[in-house]
């Protein structure tokens, strides 16, 4: 079944809130993801429940408790939270599975339902495809005397904290005697009510903007250096050693150096695997869209990087299987296999902070000590006939490349690559280069276009 203007991928089903998305299709969505989780389950389910700060977040939540009941789930309520924590949340409760409700780093307008699986990860896709079919049949409801319960959780920020600060690339004591000068921009998400609590108790000196939970977003709420300008004058202003960004449901996290400049989000992972691998060894795992400075930290460290396809669960999913203690995404998202597979931007933060404690030298200094890449990406609309004519097109203009085709086409040289593959939302094809210069990433990306443009 189609639904107009409502994007469903595998991860979660997305749209504008009052035009594509109403109550009643989070409430279908809603009771077809419970059913699928219960007959998974073998009968009996509870359900995690979480959401982020945005304005139509307390519309949407009881609706959604209601189409969980309705199926017969349990609900375990954890009210506005990160959607890191509501994944941690399913694992402690030995849910049979849990939703978000959060569009993530998406503008204000929009919001959205997430599917986490029993085991705390994102739906992977045959799980999606289960679920939809259950969406789209007809949905088995239950008896009076059947309807779930509702229980309210009110600890889970609480456990999430705790669980970072236990971790074994995380010395307390040694990140607390540095009494760390942190700004901090929480864009009026669910991180103003989580952040906080955190670096306290890292010792950190806090000063912040737009700890509000309100989700009245003041900027575009995507944790991208352009949106960063707030940041950057607050630690100048105040003199912080670092700034830290989340973005509204609190799996992203840039920072901003010592000097008052956002480094770009690329290197949010690669400075949180600097940290672990300290600590741990393993390969490091991420998208084939992500910086290769992962790369450059990974050699360093005596490891290499494993790429996988677009998506968060695939990163997720991979580290698993390659026994990684550390991956994640170039756009801020660390995933930490201690902790639980997902992108958590707290665990992040504690990862940074004692990579500043470690090293003794300022942020900007420790960026300094490694090449700079530049990232140009473009997008153009999807060409009628098939992708795999470019892409057979672009490995034969380009026979000295290292080609990757798990997602799309990643051509790799030793010190940039480019990246074509069709968006899993929208009708349009991405071009993403990474080279030295930004000449040389602009020439990779419009090298790449001959081919698509001549399918026009
Ligand atoms: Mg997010």
């Amino acid at each position: 079944m189609a639904y107009e203007g409502l994007m469903v991928s595998v991860s979660g089903v997305r749209g504008r809130v009052g035009e594509a998305l109403t109550p009643e299709i989070m409430a279908k969505f809603a009771a077809g993801f419970g059913a699928w989780a219960r007959a998974k389950a073998g009968g009996k389910a509870k359900i995690v429940l979480g959401r982020d700060s945005r304005v139509s977040g307390p519309m949407f939540h009881p609706v959604v408790i209601a189409a969980l009941q309705s199926v017969g789930c349990d609900i375990i309520d954890v009210g506005m939270a990160p959607t890191p924590t509501i994944q941690l949340a399913v694992e402690h409760h030995h849910a049979a599975g849990g939703l978000a409700i959060t569009a993530s780093h998406n503008p204000i307008e929009w919001n959205a339902l997430k599917f986490i699986g029993p085991s705390g990860l994102f739906l992977d896709g045959n799980e999606a495809a289960e679920m939809r079919a259950v969406v789209d049949g007809d949905i088995k409801r239950a008896m009076w005397d059947e309807l779930g319960k509702v229980e309210r959780d009110e600890n889970a920020n609480e456990r999430h904290i705790a669980a970072i600060l236990a971790l074994p690339y995380i010395d307390v004591e040694k990140i607390r005697a540095r009494k760390f000068k942190v700004a901090l921009d929480c864009v009026r998400g669910a991180g103003g009510a989580f952040m906080p609590g955190l670096l306290e108790k890292l010792g950190c000196v806090v000063t912040s903007i737009n700890l509000e939970t309100d989700g009245r977003f003041p900027r575009s709420p995507e944790p991208i250096a352009e949106n960063l300008g707030e940041l950057e004058a607050l630690v100048k202003k105040s003199g912080a050693e670092i700034g830290m960004a989340v973005d509204p449901d609190v799996d992203r996290l840039a920072l901003v150096s010592d000097q008052g400049k956002a480094i770009g989000e690329d290197y949010t992972l690669a400075l949180a695997a600097k940290a672990v691998l300290k600590k741990k060894k393993g390969v490091v795992v991420t998208n084939l869209s992500t910086s290769r400075i992962v790369d450059d930290i990974a050699s360093e460290a005596g490891t290499r990087v494993i790429r996988a396809p677009v998506g968060e669960v695939n990163v997720a999913t991979r580290m698993r299987s390659e026994k990684s203690p550390v991956g994640g995404e170039g756009n801020g998202g660390v995933i930490l296999s201690d902790l639980h597979l997902g992108r958590d931007a707290p665990a992040g933060a504690a990862l940074i902070l004692q990579l500043l404690a470690d090293e003794n030298r300022p942020l900007s200094a420790i960026v300094a000590s490694y090449p700079r890449y530049i990232i140009v990406k473009d997008k153009l609309d999807r060409p009628k006939g098939s992708l795999d004519e470019v892409y057979a097109a672009l490995k034969a203009a380009f026979p000295g490349a290292e080609a990757d085709t798990q997602d799309g086409l990643r051509l790799t040289w030793p010190d940039r690559w480019v990246h074509v593959r069709p968006s899993g939302t929208e009708p349009i094809v991405r071009v993403i280069a990474e080279a030295p210069s930004a000449e040389d990433a602009l020439k990779l990306v419009k090298d790449c276009r001959v081919p698509l443009d001549r399918m026009k």
